[in-house]
């Protein structure tokens, strides 16, 4: 696998090998790479490895905490010519953390709850700005992990419709961990029905200047290449780009 890659692999060396293989799984799905956004979960990894992966071509950066998030924009924003990051909110998120990412974050993916949605929206128009987001959907109905059951998404897609500064884009979920990805396929390809269902109601913002049909964010380290396979729009790559993670 390629978390067991070697240590003398570098940033850049390990982007190129995750956009190789994410071309490969495209080229065995008949979809286009260009179609398919790498996301580099840079959580717990110091600034300078965001900017290591930034000068080999990454410009979507993935990221678990509010207060790590906002302190890694400052430190592009202080730099004498900051990187063009777009910079995702993948984590849970608190709604009194919400105001941070308002203006900052280009997409947050972990919309877990209607009144988290609410909470983006109220501060969104506070600033003036819409927030595009992403609903997360627990697919496998895990104990452990947040998200919508695939009902209550539609449910809550609904209500959030109404929302006229908060931006529904397509949905997100974390598959279990596995050592075996085969084994996430049905759960990746339980998304992307449910986000077929979404566009169906007209539930998602197509008006939105951004949207190019919904976003399916799926596929991690273990498991991206079948996330792809299945029709992945966004995958979110930490490990095999900066390795191993020393705590969670
Ligand atoms: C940490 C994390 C990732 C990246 O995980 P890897 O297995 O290191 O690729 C992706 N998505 C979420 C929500 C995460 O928390």
């Amino acid at each position: 696998m390629n978390e067991e890659r070697e240590d003398c692999f570098s940033i850049a060396d390990n982007l190129q090998f995750v956009r190789g293989r994410i071309k490969t799984a495209c080229e065995r799905s008949g979809r286009r790479p260009e179609d398919v956004t790498l996301i580099a979960v840079s959580k717990l990894k110091p600034f300078s490895d965001i900017l290591e992966a930034g000068a080999a071509g990454a410009e979507d950066f993935g990221e678990n905490y509010v207060q790590e998030l906002t302190q890694k924009i400052e430190e592009n924003n202080s730099l004498v010519e900051s990187r063009p990051i777009r910079w995702h909110m993948i984590g849970h998120l608190q709604k009194n953390k919400v105001k941070y990412l308002i203006g900052r974050a280009a997409l947050i993916h972990s919309v877990d709850s209607v009144p988290l949605a609410e909470q983006i929206e109220k501060e969104a128009a506070k600033r003036e700005q819409v927030m595009r987001i992403l609903l997360e959907v627990n697919i496998a109905g895990e104990e452990s992990k947040w998200g919508f059951d695939p009902d209550g998404v539609i449910r809550a897609a609904q209500e959030i419709a109404s929302f006229s500064h908060v931006r529904v884009l397509g949905l997100m979920t974390s598959a279990p961990f596995t050592e075996e990805p085969e084994t996430n396929r049905v759960y990746f390809r339980g998304l992307n029905s449910l986000a077929k269902e979404l566009a169906a109601k007209e539930l998602l913002s197509v008006t939105d200047p951004d949207f190019r049909g919904p976003v399916l964010s799926m596929g991690m380290t273990g498991d991206f290449e079948v996330a792809v396979e299945e029709g992945a729009t966004m995958v979110r790559v930490g490990t095999a780009i900066f390795g191993r993670r020393n705590y969670e």
